[in-house]
């Protein structure tokens, strides 16, 4: 079991970012290779979201765009933009952590024809953890 928790515990929240903090990472044979976060508003992008970032860099780094060997955790279920660039990569496996009522691609997407095997962690406590970051975060831009 990947300590997913050491990831979240390093999404700080600065003063100055307006970035919703959303940790995604892509898993090969149980261990985390590649890693990123939300920075869309830092880089002025609205493709600056985690999973785009994460995919981006694994492609990149590894020169080739077939992700399909490799699984991707996010701690946001992916939006509809997300899931077009995880299905672009051929990844098949996604797995999230707290569901995104506002934009999770399921908004979008009839669920029942996808080809992909999206499920959430089922982890608690760790979920809590993640959703008291979240809304920490909309307390501390709301001031
Ligand atoms: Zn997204």
């Amino acid at each position: 079991m990947i300590n997913f928790e050491k990831y979240i515990n390093n999404i700080k929240i600065k003063n100055n970012t307006k970035d919703v903090p959303v940790f995604s990472c892509l898993i090969k044979d149980k261990k985390i290779v590649f890693h990123s976060n939300n920075n869309s508003y830092k880089r002025k992008k609205i493709t600056g979201h985690a999973e785009i970032n994460v995919i981006n860099k694994a492609i990149r780094k590894m020169n080739n765009a077939n992700l399909s060997d490799l699984t991707l955790f996010t701690t946001l279920e992916p939006c509809l933009m997300c899931y077009g660039a995880i299905k672009q990569a051929k990844i098949s496996n996604v797995v999230y952590l707290t569901e995104n009522i506002k934009m999770s691609f399921r908004n979008d997407v009839n669920i029942d024809e996808i080809k992909m095997n999206i499920t959430k962690l089922e982890d608690s406590k760790l979920e809590l953890k993640y959703q008291n970051l979240i809304s920490d975060f909309f307390k501390h831009k709301r001031k």
